[in-house]
């Protein structure tokens, strides 16, 4: 049996021991523990039968050349958020190196298609604030303009440090050259949430990327003096904006997987003697399905305007970002959930609330889908993010036959 998931999860603790300190992983891109871990993994593949590059935005590619062209393609992402976990992004790469040793073994080191392996630089965008950097220069979704000036805590700029680590920012679009064989794209990763454990199910198939819709919204009341300003006569924006908060909760509970999350509140003039003359506020929203999402928009949009009525305010709302659901392809969907299913017992299908470089790749038209393995309390992007062993084993086991089905897919079509 050439599949070994113990030696991924070796790889794992290898590569923990010599990228983190006491607070966690610290592989943050871009940085020289980044380039210390690109180049421990240089020496993991050194032995296997395969060609190595960088596209121009420091995505690193393994290819394992097959007798066709037709390429199956597999990721993940080496950096990590400062004080990070040891398997966000690290699992997906371990699992796939174990699968493209599988794949030269079982054929000799020449498979009837090629099959690719990527490390995405700078999926998690901790350092410059831009996530999805390298999948969206893959992707042709960059916007070099607007990142190129982004600066990191000690006002170094993107492009700066790009350059150092041999990227140039103005190179970006070549690096959309690399999907011309591309016939499909799967990726492994921890769910970084708490749904499979709770359904004590180690694997899950990931339908797609939530769509999220992101805005201000600012009530205008009148500031008045706490002491003298009878409660009939206020108009206080922080109660529009407060019965706002408990209102988006029925508006997401309507729907299995929406959520709907009012993170940030801010009063003016914020003082302990005057009403609320102006209330900030944010609200995040976020589903996989198009006209949910827009639905729920609406009805918040509906509800301030109810409320600040109510409250004799007024409300304007601005988008700060928005992105559109990614559903993933329905035929590797299927694949997923069969190749759960024959390893592990059950699966279940989840949407994904974090973005990954899979939605990059799937909005360029690539047939994608992700698997998700279990997170012990759902908890990522620390240092005690963890799965059990015996989960990572059968993730490395269910993402090898998952990649072997789609193999035989792209070779039949
Ligand atoms: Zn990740």
């Amino acid at each position: 049996m050439p599949l070994d998931p113990q030696r991924a999860i070796a790889d794992l603790k290898e590569l923990r021991a010599l990228t983190s300190d006491e607070n966690g992983a610290q592989r943050v891109a871009w940085t020289d523990t980044w380039l210390k871990a690109r180049e421990w993994y240089r020496a993991k593949w050194q032995e296997l039968p395969v060609k190595q590059h960088f596209d121009s935005a420091g995505n690193n590619y393994l290819t394992l050349q097959g007798t066709s062209e037709k390429t199956l393609l597999l990721g993940s992402h080496l950096d990590s958020v400062p004080n990070g976990g040891w398997l966000d992004g690290a699992l997906g790469m371990m699992a796939g190196l174990e699968v493209l040793r599988r794949f030269a073994e079982q054929y000799n080191g020449q498979p009837p298609i090629t099959i690719r392996l990527v490390d995405w630089a700078d999926e998690e965008g901790a350092r410059f604030g831009r996530s999805l950097l390298g999948s969206s220069a893959f992707a042709g979704t960059h916007s070099i303009a607007a990142d190129r000036v982004r600066t990191d805590r000690d006002g170094i700029r993107l492009e700066d440090a790009l350059r150092s680590c041999g990227v140039e920012v103005d190179r970006f679009p070549e690096a959309e050259r690399e999907r011309t064989h591309a016939a499909a794209y799967l990726e492994l990763h921890i769910e970084q949430g708490p749904v499979l454990e709770r359904l004590q199910l180690p694997l899950g198939v990931v339908l797609g990327t939530k769509g999220v819709e992101r805005h201000a919204i600012t009530f205008h009341g009148q500031e008045a003096h706490s002491g003298s300003t009878p409660m009939n006569v206020r108009r206080d924006a922080l109660a529009a904006a407060a019965k706002l908060a408990l209102e988006i909760r029925p508006i997401a509970r309507k729907h299995p997987d929406a959520v709907c999350t009012m993170g940030s509140v801010k009063t003016f003039p914020g003082i302990v003697t005057a009403v609320v003359g102006r209330c900030e506020a944010t609200l995040d929203q976020r589903d996989l399905d198009a006209a949910v999402l827009a639905e729920m928009h609406r009805e918040a949009r509906d509800a301030s305007s109810r409320f600040a009525q109510e409250e004799g305010c007024t409300v304007e709302w601005s988008r700060i970002w928005s992105i559109e659901p990614v559903p993933f392809h329905p035929t590797l969907v299927t694949f997923c959930q069969q190749a759960i299913e024959e390893t592990a017992g059950a699966s279940h299908s989840l949407p994904s609330g974090p973005l990954h470089d899979a939605a990059e790749v799937s909005r360029a038209g690539i047939p994608t889908v992700m698997m998700f393995v279990q997170s012990l309390g759902g908890i990522s992007h620390n240092k005690i993010e963890d799965t059990k062993e015996e989960h990572l084993t059968l993730a490395v086991r269910a993402f090898d036959r998952l990649a072997a089905k789609t193999a035989q897919w792209i070779i039949n079509s």
